[in-house]
């Protein structure tokens, strides 16, 4: 027997529809880049989603189609968000922090029909849109004053572009199983991967993010998400803060900087915020040098990396914070688990209590979580015994994009996270370790094997190996091991030198280590888990240059 309840779609439309009538008068605040605050309500918000959404049928898309973004958390990405998926295309947001080569690759295998950049980005989208030859039409996010000197001929201003567009808007009936957005991830081996979200999957993932038991974001709240909006949709903040009602900071280009975050925090009331680690270590930092005090902020979600216990702890024993610990991926939408206290906590010992704080948290529902052993039978849920991570839900990637429509890499049951996990009877998951061969440094992606391939190229190195070694600051800092040639005498500086310039500059090894071989698997692989066993400490205490910050 059926149920007898309204077929009505999941869509992203509704989420606007509900916010524009329940919540027209709550803010989106943007900061912008002169500094100032930009400031409209949720109508005026949509409205202009409308009206872009005119101009978006003016460009000639047609359904299906990627609109590109390359840009910070504004509004106008908020506007973008919205008159994109809505009006049946797909909006693919790029990652402005990758090499220019491989955002041209992401960006050709999309198949991107036009580009939305910030002013900023102008250097950069000279440099790749030669490389994209089905890419119609570059519009800057800029009114006329703003639009920047040298970029592609015929670039459109985003202002002027939008001007002569209606406010009315026929919000298309959408499949709730269409497409509505794309992410690729470069947090595997080989290629990135494109992560295609449909209108259910991320209207599922904002009802389970506004959980009680999760961000349980009310109406009251002020969201800011210092997750760039590049980032696996900046964690839902788009959708599951107009959802709640939540008055939104959007933090632009400057959320790296902890005075301009502490100043935003404290301006604008800011109740929940969330990043990853390294923004929250610094923002301690700060608040410690400085002895300010953010009375409002009663929530931070950290995740992307693991977080420090001494970071949980200082925020809620100093600053009477509480930081909330969660583990995702881009192929998760990115919410898989999320730390809040569970029944029957409050009895344990205070060690133990303190251990399940730490951890990454219980898995959200809409996840299912499990690990197994090299045999692929599922382990015990025991807390002590380790395998690999899978996860199932309706939220999750089914397969990766591929342009020619061919399904690629189908995850049928589960989905391999690439993560080494423990998780205890009471559901909380601890990552204890990496499959996947890759560096995340601030949140961001490093590719060892590109740098290995690189490094392999000069001519006094005949092996090379890089590691994630870990960092106090960072989370992780690439640690690069050599083989020389015989005979040669290269030194560090020199091979450092080799890689600059031929890589950003962030992805820079911090150091070298010269060895007399390096180990290798039963298959013949460089065996980085050995490497990393023997390495992995050497770079923690050691101050870094700042590589992100810089590019903030
Ligand atoms: P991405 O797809 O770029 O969001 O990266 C997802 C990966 O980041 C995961 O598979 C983990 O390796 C790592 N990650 C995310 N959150 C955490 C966390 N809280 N602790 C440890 N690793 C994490």
């Amino acid at each position: 027997m059926q149920g007898l309840m309204m077929d009505v779609p999941l869509s992203i439309t509704s989420v606007m529809r509900h916010a524009e009538r329940n919540h027209a008068e709550r803010e989106v605040i943007a900061l912008t880049a002169d500094g100032g605050l930009k400031r409209q309500t949720y109508t005026e918000t949509f409205r202009r989603a409308r009206r872009l959404a005119n101009a978006l049928a003016r460009l000639g898309l047609a359904p299906g189609d990627r609109g590109a973004t390359l840009a910070w958390n504004d509004s106008r990405h908020m506007e973008l968000y919205y008159a994109v998926s809505c009006a049946g295309y797909v909006l693919h947001t790029l990652n402005p922090r990758l090499p220019p080569r491989q955002i041209a690759w992401i960006a050709h295998h999309a198949g991107d029909r036009c580009l939305f950049a910030d002013p900023e980005f102008a250097p950069l989208v000279a440099a790749i849109t030669p490389q994209l030859p089905e890419l119609r039409t570059v519009i800057f996010l800029a009114d006329p004053r703003g639009m920047p000197v040298s970029g592609p001929e015929n670039a459109l201003c985003y202002e002027q572009l939008l001007e002569p567009e209606s406010e009315h808007f026929d919000w298309p009936a959408l499949d709730e199983r269409s497409a509505s957005s794309l992410c690729y991830t470069s947090g595997t081996t080989g290629d990135p991967k494109g992560v295609l979200y449909s209108h259910r999957s991320t209207v599922l993932h904002a009802m389970a993010a506004n959980m009680a038991d999760v961000m349980g974001t009310r109406s009251t709240d002020c969201v800011l998400p210092v997750v760039p909006m590049f980032h696996v949709n900046a964690w839902g903040t788009p959708y599951f803060a107009p959802m709640a009602g939540a008055k939104l900071v959007l933090p632009g280009r400057r959320a790296g900087d902890p005075a301009t975050l502490c100043d935003l925090i404290d301006g604008e009331q800011v109740t929940l915020s969330l990043g990853v680690p390294t923004v929250w270590l610094a923002l301690l930092q700060y608040l410690e040098q400085t002895g300010r005090r953010l009375p409002g902020l009663a929530r931070v979600v950290v995740g992307g990396s693991a977080c420090p216990e001494a970071i949980i702890d200082a925020f809620r024993d100093r600053h009477g914070i509480e930081v909330h610990h969660a583990w995702g991926m881009t192929e998760t939408s990115p919410l898989g688990s999320f730390n809040t206290p569970r029944a029957g906590d409050e009895r344990l010992p205070e060690t133990d209590r303190r251990q399940r704080r730490a951890s990454q948290g219980r898995a959200v529902f809409g996840i299912e979580l499990r690990i197994v052993g090299d045999d692929g039978r599922e382990q015990a849920r025991d807390g002590r015994s380790c395998g690999a991570l899978q996860a199932r839900g309706p939220f999750v990637a089914s397969a990766y994009y591929a342009p020619d429509g061919l399904v690629t890499a189908q995850h049928r049951e589960w989905f391999d996270t690439g993560d080494v996990a423990a998780i205890d009877a009471a559901g909380y998951m601890r990552i204890t370790d990496r499959t996947k061969d890759v560096i995340k440094s601030g949140g961001e992606w490093i590719s060892s094997i590109e740098l290995e391939n690189l490094a392999v190229a000069h001519p006094a190195i005949a092996e090379a190996a890089v590691i994630a070694a870990q960092h106090e600051r960072w989370g992780e800092r690439p640690l690069l091991i050599v083989v020389r040639e015989r005979g040669c005498t290269a030194q560090r500086d020199e091979i450092l030198q080799f890689l600059a310039g031929r890589v950003p500059g962030w992805w820079l090894p911090d150091d070298v280590i010269f060895v007399e071989g390096i180990p290798h698997t039963a298959t013949g692989k460089i065996d980085k888990r050995a490497l990393r066993r023997e390495y992995a400490e050497v770079l923690r205490q050691r101050p870094s240059a700042d590589p992100l910050l810089s590019m903030r």
